[in-house]
């Protein structure tokens, strides 16, 4: 089985300024060293690996702003926070750090222009995913912003036909249901303004479009691919959709070495090895190292050399 590394993968520029405002800030506190605490609300990115680190070095997460004291330091994620958040850190005396990504940032701006114009919103993307729940909050009525994630929502609407209707999306959206969804906007409503925000990220593009690129360079052979990264990862759940979606015979994700162990490889020609955009580096690399040990009797692994690609 030929093994090959996915490119680009992993760490996006969103998640990469995310991390080093939170190891710079950590090393503040350590340097004052008046004890104290630095606190991060919700994940600072999603994945379990990136936040137990940051756990080891002393950052509290929580995810409710009561649970930071007055006055305290807080981070904000690379996902973004609606403006009440902003104003109870205010009220609360809390100085706070923002990590939001400057693409998630653009998506608030447009939605609170859709706001200032009187227009309802939709967007594009997962009612329970924390950028979504953060853009939406730009909107001063809940009632006059709604989130849908299929074509088949759309009908469900609770706005007007003849209402102005914005659309933005979740910047780690599979770009590939993203346009069936807007057709089924633009037939429902007549007065729709689509920003130009509208569409998942360049990171989100570049690694999806890559592993499309890798599956159908690939066929016919068996193909498969594994995806690193968290559950709770939006776009680390899409790679493996979209690896499904061009053709491979096999995908699967895996957020730890232990999943990695755990996992039931068949037989393959070719695996294609991505992570998501908030999945270490380090992981993928011991990844690769489980993975070569891996001895299957019978299995490609053991039986046909390993043969990794790697930049
Ligand atoms: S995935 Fe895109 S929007 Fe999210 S942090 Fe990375 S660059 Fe920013």
């Amino acid at each position: 089985m030929k093994v090959e590394v996915i490119e680009p993968h992993g760490f996006c520029a969103g998640v990469t300024h995310a991390v080093k405002c939170a190891l710079a800030a950590l090393r503040d506190e350590g340097e004052e060293g008046g004890g104290g605490r630095l606190y991060c609300l919700h994940e600072l990115v999603h994945n379990e690996l990136v936040v137990e680190d940051l756990k080891g070095r002393g950052m509290v997460f929580v995810e409710a702003l009561e649970e930071v004291p007055e006055g305290a330091r807080v981070l904000f994620s690379a996902h973004g926070v609606a403006p009440k958040v902003r104003e109870d850190a205010a009220a609360r005396k809390l100085e706070v750090l923002d990590a939001t990504c400057p693409f998630v940032g653009r998506v608030h701006d447009d939605v609170r222009r859709y706001a200032a114009e009187g227009a309802k919103v939709v967007i594009i993307g997962h009612r329970n995913h924390a950028e979504t729940i953060g853009t939406a909050g730009e909107m001063p009525n809940a009632a006059d912003v709604v989130a849908i994630a299929s074509v088949e929502e759309v009908d469900a609407i609770p706005f007007d036909v003849a209402a102005k209707v914005g659309v933005a999306v979740q910047t780690t959206m599979n770009q590939d249901e993203i346009a069936p969804v807007l057709d089924a906007l633009k037939k429902r409503f007549a007065n729709l303004e689509i920003c130009a925000s509208a569409g998942v990220c360049r990171a989100t593009k570049e690694r999806q479009d890559a592993v499309r690129k890798f599956v159908e360079g690939a066929l016919p052979r068996k193909t498969g691919v594994l995806v690193l990264g968290s559950a709770n990862s939006s776009n680390t759940r899409r790679l493996e959709e979209i690896a499904k979606a061009s053709g491979a015979c096999w995908s699967a994700r895996a957020g730890s070495l232990r999943d990695i162990e755990g996992l039931q490889i068949p037989p393959l020609d070719v695996l294609g090895i991505t992570s998501g955009a908030s999945t270490p580096e380090t992981f993928l690399r011991a990844a690769i190292q489980v993975l070569a040990k891996l001895e299957r009797p019978g299995g490609l692994i053991s039986g046909e050399g390993f043969d990794i690609i790697a930049p």
